[in-house]
């Protein structure tokens, strides 16, 4: 065998010890939590695997740094200081319990240092009075990059060997702030240059999620809950053997724990399933999360960082058989129905491409569309373009829309081919009025729209309905009630 194709074979088994970590906001909320993190890429590297670590801001930051650049776009300055100020202290307080010595003393000085600057920003987006897309993903930025300098210390300071990586050194995007689109190509690239030298040295790198940069530097966000994106495209860089996204529940559970407490953890669950619930709303994946992944047929685990011991759910290529038609109940909230009425040309040619166009000129995504012989039905995620939106619409046709109504989605492989399940699904949601109805085009998702105000009630019939004799192959039936999240 020759000495490039030897070398060759090393990296590709240096690759298959390599796992993508992902921590969210709850796993690194305070210094308890960083310990517990801590603990658990400590028994990864004892395992002999080599962890590359992304994590989210502390629980919350994110919510209140927006909060300040919301306040500092409206000029009230001492509202936008005050918010960051308790953010300094929040951090300075949490380094002071995680840290001692030199460590200490250099992240102090860094996080003193960012929010200096963070005030900095704040203060002159007070001045001018208003907040770009821009400077918000640049407030919002601090999170990441102060917490991700926390939990690398304390890997070094407990034998990992952490090593910071400034995010947006590595993820490059376009300049679509708030929620910018990777650009692969050179992230592999950076990653390859940056984060695969410290991992052959033995040390643990960690990076922030969620932040990124455009090719000139200009700091930029992947989009809400994008930390768990950022893992899969440093898992789908770097060629990982798996990824594994750390939350607060232990798995994808058959519904969002917090509604239905009896929710089950789903076992394994395939990437298409993974996918659907994930954009139609099921918070514990972000839903670009999947696709690099899939590119690399890359395994991804969902792990509860308070459990660490549950073996929480895969997701791979393929789900095994289920008994049980649906893996998973979602709700997306927050949408908007617009109805539009065109008596006579509806059907004309080019008219359905003339209303899309709309849309597309807005860069608003549609979920769901219904027509009939003089209307069509369209949902999309609330957005105060909504008014010119519609205002554009009615140039064309009669247009209303109505806010406050939530999308529901039930997704499994195994209905396909399976009859009578949308009439038990209906039947067992009598009492709710249903507006819009779906079976999606990859034939492996039921969804339909509610008001907002009825989707805990849907949630637990649907529930109770398709959850109360679950397929123990495929579901973890032993901890029926346990959702790990009190
Ligand atoms: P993190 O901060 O770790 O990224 P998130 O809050 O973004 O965590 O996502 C985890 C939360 O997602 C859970 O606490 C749970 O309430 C919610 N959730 C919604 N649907 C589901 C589901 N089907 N399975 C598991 N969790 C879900
Ligand atoms: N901190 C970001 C958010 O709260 C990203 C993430 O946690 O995934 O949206
Ligand atoms: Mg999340």
């Amino acid at each position: 065998m020759s000495a490039a194709r030897k070398a060759e074979e090393r990296a590709g088994e240096a690759r298959a010890t390599l796992v993508v970590m992902k921590f969210g906001g709850t796993s690194v909320e305070d210094a308890a939590a960083i310990l517990r993190t801590t603990a658990i890429v400590r028994g990864r590297r004892e395992r002999g695997l080599s962890p590359v670590v992304v994590v989210s801001a502390m629980a919350k930051v994110t919510d209140q740094l927006l909060a300040a650049a919301a306040a500092a776009g409206r000029g009230d300055k001492a509202g936008a200081l005050a918010i960051a100020a308790r953010l300094r202290n929040r951090h300075i307080d949490t380094a002071a319990d995680l840290l001692s010595g030199e460590l200490l003393l250099e992240v102090d000085a860094a996080i003193r240092r960012g929010f200096d600057s963070l005030d900095d920003l704040l203060r002159g987006i007070a001045a001018v009075g208003e907040l770009t897309p821009r400077t918000s993903d640049k407030v919002v930025s601090y999170g990441e990059r102060i917490s991700s300098r926390m939990v690398a210390a304390a890997f070094a300071q407990h034998g990992l060997n952490g090593a910071h990586v400034d995010a947006r050194k590595c993820i490059i995007t376009d300049d679509h702030y708030g929620k910018a689109a990777p650009l692969e190509a050179a992230i592999e690239a950076r990653l390859t240059e940056l984060v695969l030298p410290l991992v052959e040295a033995g040390k643990t790198p960690v990076i922030g999620g969620f932040i990124g940069a455009t090719t000139d530097g200009i700091t930029t966000t992947l989009g809400r809950g994008g930390s768990d994106y950022t893992a899969a495209l440093v898992g789908g860089g770097l060629c990982a053997g798996a990824i594994e996204i750390w939350t607060d529940v232990n798995g994808i559970m058959t519904t969002d724990p917090r509604i239905c407490p009896d929710a089950l953890r789903v076992k394994t669950i395939s990437f298409e399933e993974a996918a659907e619930l994930a954009y139609f709303g099921a918070k514990v994946l972000h839903p670009a999360t999947i696709l690099p992944a899939v590119q690399k047929s890359i395994p991804v685990w969902v792990l509860n960082s308070r459990n660490a011991t549950n073996e929480g759910t895969k997701i791979t290529a393929m789900a095994p058989p289920c008994a049980s038609p649906f893996k998973s109940i979602a709700a997306k909230k927050k949408l908007t129905i617009i109805d539009i009425v065109a008596s006579r040309m509806l059907m004309t040619h080019g008219y359905l491409k003339s209303v899309f166009d709309v849309f597309d000129r807005f860069e608003c995504a549609i979920d769901m569309v219904s027509t009939s012989e003089v209307s069509i039905s369209l949902t999309v995620e609330s957005n105060n373009r909504l008014p010119a939106i519609c205002a554009e619409l009615g140039k064309i046709a009669d247009v209303k829309f109505e806010g406050n109504k939530a999308l529901i989605c039930m997704v499994g492989e195994d209905i396909r081919g399976q009859s009578g399940i949308a009439g038990r699904v209906f039947s067992a949601i009598r009492h709710i009025n249903v507006r819009m109805i779906s079976q999606g085009a990859s034939e492996i998702n039921m969804s339909f729209m509610i008001e907002e105000s009825d989707v805990d009630e849907a949630l637990r019939s649907l529930h109770a309905e398709f959850f109360a004799d679950p397929d123990p192959a495929v579901f973890d039936t032993a901890a029926r009630a346990v959702a790990a999240k009190v």
